[in-house]
């Protein structure tokens, strides 16, 4: 049998900034790749999410590798606090993490009393015994993932309207205004985006606002 290893952009201890989870302390790992863009800027106008705003590419940021199980396991561990207080808490994110997260991860760090969140874009399968799956979709893409704990859509995309997702079941809603990725203006686009996305959820209460509060705090 083959040991899986795990590519890992960068992991690090933090404040979850967005959704229904902000402001909880987690460790985030970054796995890389994602299925949507190959992370090029040379790539991003035939990619099917066009606006991201993440490195996704390599293993070369903080705490970045190739990881066994174990020794992804013992970084979580690692990074967490020593402390009684509060449940540990580990958000997998990327890159599209789904490319990468087992069933067998999730249950070891599960074993060692980490409650697993998951950030995907929601086109692969997902791991079933993840506790909180946070789906984020993008553009054109296919969505799978038909029932989710939070919903968040980056607001607004040009191929993709809240009312195309309506038969994606969630317990939270949210809005993400869309951020700038080195345009021009950005700081004009993205207070448009704002009240775009301050519009829509007065319009249709079932969404909520999501801020990227760890950019406001100056943090991952
Ligand atoms: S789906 Fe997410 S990780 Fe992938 S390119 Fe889009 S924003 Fe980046």
């Amino acid at each position: 049998m083959v040991t899986p290893v795990f590519k890992v952009k960068e992991a690090f201890y933090t404040l979850q900034g967005e959704g229904a989870r902000a402001g909880r302390a987690s460790v985030f790992i970054r796995f890389s790749k994602c299925n949507l863009w190959n992370g090029k800027e040379s790539g991003r106008k035939a990619a099917v999410c066009q606006f991201c705003d993440t490195d996704i590419t390599g293993t070369d940021g903080e705490n970045g590798g190739v990881y066994s199980q174990a020794e992804l396991l013992n970084l979580a561990l690692r990074l967490w606090p020593n402390t009684q207080h509060g449940s540990p808490y580990v958000v997998f994110t990327g890159g599209e993490p789904a490319l990468q997260l087992t069933e067998s991860l999730v249950d070891d760090f599960q074993q060692h009393r980490f409650e697993c969140a998951v950030e995907s874009n929601g086109t692969l399968p997902l791991p079933k015994n993840l506790d909180w799956v946070c789906i984020s979709p993008k553009g054109k893409s296919d969505v799978i993932i038909k029932q989710c704990h939070e919903l968040k859509l980056v607001y607004p995309q040009v191929d993709l309207s809240p009312d195309d997702i309506n038969d994606i079941q969630a317990d939270y809603y949210y809005l993400s205004p869309m951020a700038d990725y080195g345009v021009e203006n950005s700081g004009m686009i993205i207070r448009e985006n704002m009240q775009s996305a301050t519009q829509y959820c007065l319009d249709h209460p079932q969404w909520r606002m999501s801020l990227q509060t760890h950019k406001l705090l100056g943090i991952n």
